[in-house]
């Protein structure tokens, strides 16, 4: 079974919206192995989401990211990361397909509800990241 990371973004906690994204990962095959809430530093943010750090969105990223606390959690299942991205959308809600996590709670763009990591590489290094191998079991 593949795992990946997931990170329910501050515009999603802050509407108090987990437990509803959780069925819709759930009900796509995934199970949650970890979960917990965090308020990550700008710092923390900056790090996490570096890969993008010559976006001309990238500081509005991170602003965001650690305005208010998020979910991180792993998720694992056959295909976990091609499936959690499934579930989560196209990263604008505006193109996202019906019944996806961001065509439902996305709010926009930037504040898209989200996470999930984009391949077996990255699901490792952000796993790691947030979690020691005793948080995973
Ligand atoms: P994520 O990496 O968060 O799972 P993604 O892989 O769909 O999302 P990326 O291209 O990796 O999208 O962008 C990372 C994040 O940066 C997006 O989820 C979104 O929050 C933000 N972002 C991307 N494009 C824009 C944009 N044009 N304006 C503002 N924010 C953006
Ligand atoms: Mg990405």
């Amino acid at each position: 079974l593949e795992r990946t990371l997931s990170i329910i973004k501050p515009d999603a906690t802050r509407r108090n919206l987990t437990g509803k994204i959780n069925a819709k990962f759930e009900d796509a095959g995934l199970r949650i192995i970890a979960q917990k809430r965090i308020h990550l530093s700008p710092a923390q943010a900056g790090k996490f989401y570096e890969v993008h750090k010559d976006r001309p969105f990238y500081g509005e990223l991170v602003e965001f990211m650690a305005s208010e606390p998020v979910v991180v959690q792993v998720l694992e299942g056959e295909n976990a990361i091609q499936k959690n991205r499934d579930v989560m959308g196209a990263t604008n809600p505006a193109n996202a397909d019906a019944g996806t996590i961001r065509k439902d709670f996305a709010l926009s763009v930037g504040e898209n509800s989200v996470h999930g990591s984009d391949a077996p590489e990255t699901a490792a290094e952000e796993i790691a990241f947030f979690f020691s191998g005793l948080e995973l079991v």
